[in-house]
């Protein structure tokens, strides 16, 4: 990043955001340029899922990139493989959630490690 412009190095093609969205539902900027994504990203978001299924939230796997390590451990623990790890917009792999396949077990969210201590933090009444 210079003069707040970032540049890929030579090679690498951002992601299409075109097909994610966020957990509420939101599109991600696709038009030309750099922007980078904020939180988890989903695919097949408005994919119609069975009712009683519907009705439970899509994990957020993370509400802010520096909550996640792309360690992988999300995707090794979805019974479904409906997490896959994508590059961002800089080359950093981070889960995508194909929201047609998950079944909101929340597994992947008790395996990550960062959300066990942002919970401790929380806990111990430390807000940041
Ligand atoms: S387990 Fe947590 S830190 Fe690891 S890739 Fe998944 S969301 Fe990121
Ligand atoms: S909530 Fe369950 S099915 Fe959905 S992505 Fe997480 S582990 Fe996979």
């Amino acid at each position: 990043m210079r003069n707040g412009k970032f540049t890929p190095r030579r090679g690498f093609t951002p992601p299409d955001n075109t097909p994610y969205r966020y957990r509420d539902g939101s599109r991600m900027d696709a038009s030309p340029g750099y922007h980078p994504h904020v939180s988890t990203r989903f695919r097949n978001w408005g994919a119609g899922a069975p009712a009683a299924i519907a009705k439970r939230e899509l994990p957020e796997l993370y509400r802010d990139r520096s909550e996640c390590c792309g360690c992988t451990a999300c995707a090794a623990a979805c019974p479904r493989d409906a997490i896959a790890m994508e590059s961002d917009e800089e080359g950093f792999a981070y889960p995508v959630v194909d929201a047609a396949l998950c079944i909101r077990c929340r597994r992947c969210m008790d395996v990550c490690v960062f959300k066990a201590a942002l919970v401790e933090r929380w806990h111990q009444g430390v807000r940041k």
